[in-house]
């Protein structure tokens, strides 16, 4: 949580590459636009790989 709304850690946020197709939590959520990429943090589909394989390293 953060100080007004909850807050996405980006450096645990692969945007669900390794997981799924696409970001899960866009898709489940009821308010339209309201999950955005942080254009200050906008990270390749390597380098989201990258951070799956850091987070899961077991496999
Ligand atoms: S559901 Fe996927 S895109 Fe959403 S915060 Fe978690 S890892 Fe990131």
């Amino acid at each position: 949580m953060g100080l007004e709304y909850y807050e996405i850690d980006t450096d645990r946020c692969t945007e669900c590459v390794g997981h799924y197709d696409s970001p899960t939590c866009q898709q489940v959520c009821p308010i339209d636009n309201t999950i955005i990429i942080d254009p200050q943090r906008v990270e390749t589909n390597d380098q989201l790989w990258e951070k799956f394989v850091v987070l899961h390293p077991a496999g």
